[in-house]
């Protein structure tokens, strides 16, 4: 991505409910960088993933904006995409004022590509979501796919060193193969304690290849041996129509 030193390509800022995961239900405000370099087929934010989309700013003008717009009890900022890490550098100063100066929970969506620079932002986030991706996500290549797979491993170890507020996420289609998912989460186990982690969410696809019920139920058995506190969460925002 090109992008001028001291500058950030933002796609949208806006506060809404969150849709996914444990913290599901809370005011949040989104900052959505742009661009990405993933395909996931099921990708709902077409419109930030051109490295061309938004618009830049300074780091001054962002940490303005973002300041101009946090609304009361607004529970976390929510860092997304696009893919945040490709802007890792920007993504530090903002979510250092976030933190330490706003004082609000930073949380940070990430596919977890490169763990070199999540480990560069790490200490500016509380909240972290690791997400896992399965090769029917169709989000690379099967070589990168790998690749993808290793960062995603060293990201959640880097998250459950530092103590962070951590979840796993991994979203399931009727595409999804079990017999995969199963090696993926008998490798997670392998590698974290469930006291590690504050959740594990399995997130139905929506709108896409969507899985039946007993299908998800099946992907609920395999985690729930290793983590009791298992949840399918399908996307909140989409059923109410918001952001
Ligand atoms: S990683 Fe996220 S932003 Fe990028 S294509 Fe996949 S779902 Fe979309």
């Amino acid at each position: 991505m090109q992008i001028t030193e001291n500058r950030v390509r933002i796609s949208e800022i806006f506060t809404s409910i969150e849709g996914e995961g444990i913290f599901v239900g809370t005011k949040t405000m989104f900052v959505r960088l742009a661009g990405c370099h993933l395909k996931c087929r099921w990708c709902d934010t077409g419109y930030a993933l051109p490295f061309n989309s938004g618009k830049e700013y300074s780091i001054e003008e962002a940490k303005e904006l973002i300041d101009s717009q946090i609304q009361p009890f607004t529970y976390k900022v929510n860092f997304t995409g696009g893919e945040p890490l490709l802007q890792y550098e920007a993504l530090i100063p903002i979510a250092d004022f976030v933190k330490n100066r706003k004082g609000l929970k930073t949380y940070i969506e990430s596919s977890c590509f490169d763990s070199f620079r999540f480990s560069k932002v790490l200490e500016y986030f509380d909240i972290c979501k690791i997400e896992f991706k399965t090769p029917d996500s169709g989000v690379t290549e099967e070589i990168s796919y790998q690749e993808l797979l290793l960062n995603e491993f060293k990201c959640l170890e880097l998250a459950k060193e530092h103590n962070k507020t951590t979840y796993i996420k991994v979203v399931i289609t009727n595409s999804t193969e079990i017999a995969i998912f199963k090696v993926l989460v008998n490798n997670i186990f392998a590698k974290i304690e469930p006291s590690n982690i504050s959740g594990f969410v399995i997130q139905p696809s929506y709108g896409i290849d969507e899985p039946k019920l007993e299908k998800l139920l099946n992907f609920y058995d395999i985690v729930y041996p290793l983590y009791p506190e298992v949840r399918i969460i399908p996307q909140l925002h989409k059923q109410i129509g918001a952001r």
